[in-house]
């Protein structure tokens, strides 16, 4: 009998050898090996008689085996049998597999699973004694992830094996999903490894979903009671002008507002624990900024934590412009040696930030787009008892910050700065796009610092059906380079180039170098380029709103009109219809409802530039199951604990 938490190594089948190559993928457990789900199934279900099998399609053949030969041709071993129904004869055929002569006896009946060729018999198929308990043959068959370096079949047949001789006894709890119309635990996880039906992969998927979700609002309420018991923080005392006459802008009212409920938090001996989320451009830095000077005009530090090198940089200048009175201290890798604690500063750095944390000590500690950052980062400041704000563009909807963030205040920038003007947005059929690089040509030619962006979803083209018409970088980047270049300066950003070629396009940008950039979605992380006037989102049915509209506030950031030109590879007309949204609204949080009311048309939080990977199983967008996942937590006792999501933390910054 198996349990969830026994050790892969007590697995009858498991040897030292496949303990360690499971233990190198960081599967110890049963429950870790369970969760590797499959990535897809191959449908094997359909049983036919050889006289009707089709060539090409995916089926199965029960067949008595007639006979089996074994030889070698041009240097390869090849095993041959050949086996018949009521119906006719199939020839069959493997290479270099000499246990299939063996193990297919003259005779007996069997499965065959795979596909028949255009001249008939079947390459490779799988075979299996006949049962109505098949693993690899006559069935929904289960295709594990190649990247763990095993056989498919043993695979299967070790999660099989677990799965047979899982503990039957269901948790007290599970009435409590079964309330919600959830099956059991066990049964999701067999139906996931092996289905008896498509329809029952989404349920099953959707217990796993639920206990993750019920795990996280669990230990948002842990932390939020855990930090709620901390008292030790110093009350920051407002300094006069809160506002210093060095800001050369006025800032909007929802800047002010959420400044006041900062400085309301920080004057409180009990810690702060804030998020502020607001669009990109929204201004959070300058946020973040007078609450730091806050904290050093009253002889104590603060720290604000960048998730890049660049982004680290960057605020540290605009820093030191916008607040010349207090000083500001860069903290990189190649400094954080040099750096002297002698007086309370404001230290801007990247997550080398981490090892100083200890000695700084800071009383406020913030975090920009901090989901980047890892779970052993977060470690190094769970000592830390300070007041925490974490800023992210990332539009975190009602419903999430009352369940999944219940443990942090929430506060919301909710305009942009008055003299922003919204960029003016389009839809253009494909027809249009050389019309479109002339116009841009014309934008280059008058002004050398112009910059005109076009963001691929992918890096390199997919061969894949269904995904081949995704626009890639390094497809438009050579169309790009013809038309512009060498005249006009044309560059490519994307997360497969080394840091060092990063950096130096990076460098070339920031020095508007550049005037046609091709790039993935890497953009999208808060860097600020000012001259960027033009976006051209390629294939734009792959993103959420939410997602675009993020990705169209990288524009106009100057004050100048910015412009974006939606390409989109769908011609649906429910997709045209998500698109135009986009045309008419320029609220970042209305868009990001619209992306949770179109559930499945595009995934507010999916794309993996916005880190937030650690769902596993939930679907940010399925309110739903998030509400039925509430439902279950608040009746679940006290005592429960997830016996599948164990080392979940807190999302975003807390205390442990
Ligand atoms: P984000 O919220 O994306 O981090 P930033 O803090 O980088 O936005 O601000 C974007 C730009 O807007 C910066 O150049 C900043 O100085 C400027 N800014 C911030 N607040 C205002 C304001 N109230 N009026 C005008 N410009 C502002
Ligand atoms: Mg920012």
């Amino acid at each position: 009998m198996y349990r969830l938490d026994t050790p892969l190594a007590a697995v009858k089948g498991i040897g030292p050898q496949l303990q360690a190559t499971f233990s190198e993928h960081g599967l110890l457990f049963v429950r870790d090996l369970l969760l590797q789900l499959p990535n897809r199934y191959n449908d094997l279900s359909k049983q036919v008689l050889i006289a009707e099998a089709l060539p090409g399609e995916s089926l199965t053949i029960r067949g008595t085996v007639v006979n089996t030969s074994n030889y070698f041709r041009g240097g390869r071993s090849i095993q041959r049998a050949t086996i018949s129904d009521a119906t006719g004869k199939l020839d069959l055929l493997w290479f270099n597999a000499h246990h299939i002569t063996q193990s297919l006896i003259k005779g007996q009946e069997y499965f065959f699973s795979g596909s028949v060729g255009s001249r008939g018999g079947m390459v490779h198929p799988s075979f299996e004694k006949i049962s109505d308990n098949t693993i690899h043959t006559n069935r929904l068959v289960p295709i594990y992830t190649s990247t763990l370096g095993i056989q498919q079949g043993r695979v299967r047949r070790l999660c099989k094996h677990i799965l047979e001789f899982l503990d039957k006894e269901t948790a007290p709890h599970e009435s409590l999903f079964a309330g919600q119309k959830l099956p059991s635990l066990r049964t999701a996880l067999s139906e996931l490894h092996f289905p008896s039906d498509e329809e029952l992969v989404i349920t099953a998927r959707e217990r796993l979903a639920a206990e993750e979700l019920v795990t996280l609002i669990r230990q948002a309420k842990k932390s939020k009671a855990l930090w709620a018991k901390l008292h030790s923080a110093p009350a920051i005392k407002e300094s006069k002008p809160i506002i210093p006459p060095s800001i050369p802008f006025t800032l909007t009212a929802s800047q002010q507002t959420t400044i006041g409920e900062i400085l309301v938090d920080i004057g409180r001996t009990q810690p702060m624990n804030r998020l502020l989320t607001g669009d990109v451009g929204s201004g959070k830095t300058v946020v973040a900024g007078i609450a730091a000077r806050q904290v050093i005009n009253q002889g104590l530090s603060a720290c604000l934590v960048a998730p890049t090198k660049v982004l680290a940089e960057q605020h540290a200048k605009t820093l030191k412009k916008l607040f010349p009175d207090v000083p500001v201290t860069l903290v990189t890798s190649a400094q954080r040696k040099k750096v002297i604690l002698d007086k309370p500063q404001f230290f801007v750095g990247t997550h080398a930030l981490f090892s100083l944390l200890a000695e700084i000590n800071p009383v406020l500690l913030i975090y920009d787009e901090q989901h980047r950052f890892g779970v052993k980062q977060r470690l190094a400041e769970s000592k830390l008892i300070s007041h925490r704000l974490t800023m992210t563009a990332t539009p975190i909807p009602r419903s999430l910050s009352l369940s999944l963030f219940a443990h942090l205040d929430h506060s919301q920038i909710t305009e942009l700065p008055l003299d922003r003007i919204p960029t003016k947005t389009w839809i253009l059929p494909a027809a249009k796009r050389a019309k479109l690089y002339d116009w841009i040509e014309t934008q280059v030619a008058e002004n050398p610092q112009y910059l005109a962006i076009l963001v691929c979803p992918f890096i390199d083209q997919s061969k894949e059906p269904g995904l081949a018409q995704i626009a890639a970088a390094n497809v438009r980047f050579k169309e790009i380079k013809k038309r512009f270049g060498p005249k006009y300066k044309v560059g490519i950003l994307h997360g497969r180039q080394s840091p060092a070629e990063q950096q130096e396009i990076l460098a070339k940008l920031f020095a508007q170098e550049i005037n046609v950039l091709v790039s993935t979605p890497i953009v999208e992380v808060g860097i600020d380029l000012p001259q960027a006037s033009a976006l051209v989102i390629e294939s734009a049915e792959q993103y959420g709103l939410a997602s675009l509209h993020q990705l169209r506030g990288r524009v106009g950031r100057a004050g100048q009109q910015g412009y974006c030109y939606l390409f989109t590879s769908s011609a649906g007309q429910a997709n045209t219809k998500r698109l135009q949204q986009l045309l008419t609204t320029t609220d970042g949080h209305k868009l990001a409802e619209f992306d949770l009311a179109n559930r499945g048309a595009g995934n507010l939080f999916s794309t993996a530039q916005h880190g937030f990977s650690f769902l596993r199983f939930a679907s940010w967008t399925n309110l739903t199951l998030l509400s039925q996942a509430r439902v279950i937590e608040e009746q679940l006792p006290q005592t429960w604990r997830s016996s599948l999501f164990l080392d979940q933390k807190p999302l975003l910054a807390t205390a442990n």
